[in-house]
């Protein structure tokens, strides 16, 4: 797949980018803005005191604050990179900041609830156009961020009807910028999609992980020991920020339940396949799967390389 993260813009696509929570994604973004001059300044705004000290440190920003309304005035964009649980009441708070034309967006892995909870806030004359980038770690903090995490992924932006193709397109430019492919969906359709990619399969990780945690009869250590068997990239996921996905869950309930109702279903008949030794059911459904996995490779949204890339340990790492 060709390398997207180009060179640095001549014209940065913002005068003044704000973004609120300097976690993994804020963080990132700001070091890809910062190195395709995606934007002239940089306002990096998070509630904690540890997070601010950081970003100072590390020289992510050129103003950092607390302050959610003297951080977004005179900012022409403002992404909400904060957990989902909290975008309304963030937006709520920075409202009297925002200037008239100013473009609002944000970056959380659901997104019906964030319009719902966003929408309401925002005064006239100023626009919206909600975004998820479909990447990210299990790391957070903003020394987790790096600035190719956007690269060769999707952003996904849901604007709601109507919106302003002016706005739309700088938050396409932005994103382009940070090396992503970006494709435009409704809030009820990405909410559908990312729960059988994404959601589904983080609840599934949380659930063996804890499955494992609590078994009696094999010990932890055996757990820890052999888990390159398989669960050992269970835990990777399940190793995912809990404020983060706690909200997921709950601003995608109805989608997630409808999935979790389906695979429940498709469970079952496997486990059926088993008991039964239907041995040609099991392998239909495993060669079935097998090509999901080699389309994902081809499109270069994963490594073929063994072990998922895995550089074999050295002595140094021991
Ligand atoms: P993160 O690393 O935990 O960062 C979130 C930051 O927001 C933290 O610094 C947090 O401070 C701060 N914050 C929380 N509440 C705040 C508030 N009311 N006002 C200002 N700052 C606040 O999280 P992340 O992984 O970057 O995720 C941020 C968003 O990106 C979420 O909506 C998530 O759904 C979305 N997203 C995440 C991923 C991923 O893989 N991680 C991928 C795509 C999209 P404290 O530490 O003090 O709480």
């Amino acid at each position: 797949m060709p390398d997207r993260l180009g060179a640095p813009l001549d014209v940065p696509v913002f005068e003044r980018l704000a973004l609120i929570g300097f976690g993994l994604i804020g963080s990132s973004l700001a070091r890809v803005a910062r190195q395709k001059n995606l934007a002239r300044r940089i306002v990096a705004i998070d509630a904690s005191d540890t997070v601010r000290a950081r970003v100072t440190e590390l020289g992510l920003a050129d103003t950092v604050t607390g302050d959610l309304v003297a951080g977004v005035r005179d900012a022409d964009a403002i992404i909400l990179c904060v957990p989902v649980g909290v975008c309304g009441e963030v937006a709520e708070a920075m409202r009297a900041g925002l200037k008239p034309g100013a473009i609002v967006s944000d970056v959380g892995s659901v997104k019906g609830s964030i319009v719902t909870q966003v929408a309401p806030h925002l005064p006239e004359g100023v626009h919206f156009v909600p975004a998820h980038p479909v990447a990210g770690t299990e790391q957070s903090g903003p020394d987790a961020g790096f600035p190719t995490l956007f690269l060769n992924r999707w952003c996904i932006i849901t604007p709601p009807e109507g919106q302003d193709p002016a706005a739309i397109a700088k938050i396409r430019a932005f994103w382009e910028g940070a090396g992503s492919m970006v494709e435009e969906m409704s809030p009820a359709h990405h909410d559908l999609v990312l729960a059988i990619t994404s959601h589904l399969p983080h609840l599934i990780a949380y659930n063996i992980v804890g499955t494992a945690a609590d078994l009696e009869a094999v010990t932890q250590s055996e757990v820890i020991k052999f888990s390159a068997g398989g669960f050992r990239d269970f835990t990777r996921i399940a190793a995912s920020d809990p404020t983060m996905w706690r909200d997921v869950f709950l601003n995608n309930k109805d989608a997630v339940l409808e999935m979790l109702g389906r695979f429940t279903e498709d469970l079952s008949a496997l486990q059926r396949a088993i008991r039964y030794g239907d041995g040609e059911a099991l392998f239909n459904h495993f060669t079935r799967t097998r090509a999901i996995r080699r389309s994902i490779i081809e499109i270069g949204q994963d490594s073929a390389a063994p072990d998922f890339g895995r550089q074999p340990k050295t002595d140094k790492d021991q």
